[in-house]
């Protein structure tokens, strides 16, 4: 390739993207990589030999388009869900991101709002403006927890069109209750999005958003395959919802959008579900680890339903990070000052962080 590239600057770029910074967390090639919330224990091999055998026979079907609406996948997730959900409750995507996009598309785009209390998810506003909404964002208290009564107002006043719950929340680690949930969906007119990305980290026997579903059509519970399954390569989200959202979602996303070979393997993962989850207990063992590590060592780690853990106390989060990243160990600066997150590891990978965290000196 020769000549001289253009600048994003001369391109004829939408005014609202003008400016804006794609999602960017850095994808380094560390020893120990505990930067993204993946679940760094490998699919087990029964799992990938059963995965392996159904994409062969997809593959032999490859030159036609696939079951454009994925119906034994959506059987799949019901079952695995419970609470009497049915497949035409379910929708999936490429990732939970894009289920997210998909609400978006059908219920925020151009003139509309979504909203989510800060911090969160950094891919809330990054979607939203993608579909030419604005993003709005409320308020935590201090310790990143949300009251019934303090969410409710934020949303009476700000009246958005799609809210964003994250329960438990990333990058804090923060538990929502139900009664949260309840008021902002009382509170509001529009969609509200309860993203359980992290809820089966969460202590067993918490109740999942998915029970306050009945008698509740605008509420929606989307999960992902990537985090406590082991899935993140594979890229599948899903939801649950009223199956008039549902049809709602239908109207914007790609014909096909969820390939052959996807739909075999996450449809094959599935049938192992208790398998592919067999490591949950195992990374809150270690998260806890963390936790408990972190604040022998002076630090103050926040309380974390999730597989990471965000700490404050760091002096120089840059520095450390740098630290950390010299030493063969990568993690998150999320942008909240004195604070890090890190994911939780394997047993030795949590070792490594743990013994360079503590050779890294520069608490507050
Ligand atoms: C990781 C994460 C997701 C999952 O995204 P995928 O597109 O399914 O990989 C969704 N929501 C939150 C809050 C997350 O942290």
């Amino acid at each position: 390739m020769g000549g001289v590239s253009a600048r994003l600057e001369d391109l004829p770029l939408r005014d609202d993207l003008r400016g804006q910074r794609p999602y960017g967390a850095p994808q380094a090639p560390l020893p120990v990589a505990l930067n993204v919330n993946e679940n760094t224990h490998p699919v087990p091999q029964e799992v990938a030999d059963d995965i392996l055998d159904s994409l062969a026979i997809a593959l032999r079907e490859v030159n036609r388009y696939p079951d454009r609406e994925f119906t034994a996948l959506r059987e799949g997730f019901a079952d695995y869900l419970g609470f009497g959900l049915t497949r035409d409750q379910i929708w999936a995507a490429n990732g939970s991101n894009e289920v997210l996009q998909h609400i978006l598309q059908a219920f925020a785009g151009p003139g509309r709002t979504a909203f989510g209390f800060a911090p969160t998810y950094s891919m809330y506003p990054l979607l939203t403006r993608g579909t030419g909404a604005t993003w709005i964002a409320g308020a935590r208290a201090h310790d990143f927890t949300l009251t019934p009564e303090s969410a409710a107002s934020q949303i009476s006043d700000a009246e958005p069109d799609v809210v964003f719950l994250c329960a438990p929340n990333n990058p804090t680690g923060t538990p929502m209750s139900l009664d949260v949930i309840d008021a902002v969906y009382e509170a509001s007119r529009g969609i509200v999005v309860v993203d359980e990305a992290y809820q089966e980290f969460a202590p067993h026997g918490e109740v999942s958003a998915l029970s306050l579903l009945p008698g509740r059509e605008r509420l929606v519970v989307s999960r992902t395959m990537s985090k406590a399954f082991a899935f993140a390569g594979a890229r599948v989200g899903y939801l649950a919802a009223d199956p008039a959202v549902i049809d709602a979602l239908r109207l914007v996303r790609l014909p096909y959008h969820l390939s052959a070979l996807t739909q075999a393997a996450a449809t094959a993962a599935l049938r192992h579900a208790s398998t592919m989850l067999r490591m949950v207990d195992e990374i809150v063992t270690q998260r806890d680890r963390i936790s408990a590590t972190l604040s022998a060592l002076g630090y103050d780690p926040h309380e974390s339903w999730t597989n990471f853990v965000l700490f404050g106390g760091v002096a120089d989060p840059a520095a450390t990070w740098q630290g950390l990243y010299d030493e063969g160990v990568l993690i998150r600066d999320v942008g909240i000052p004195h604070h890090l997150r890190v994911t939780a590891g394997t047993e030795a990978e949590t070792t490594a962080f743990l013994d360079a965290l503590a050779s890294v000196d520069s608490r507050t």
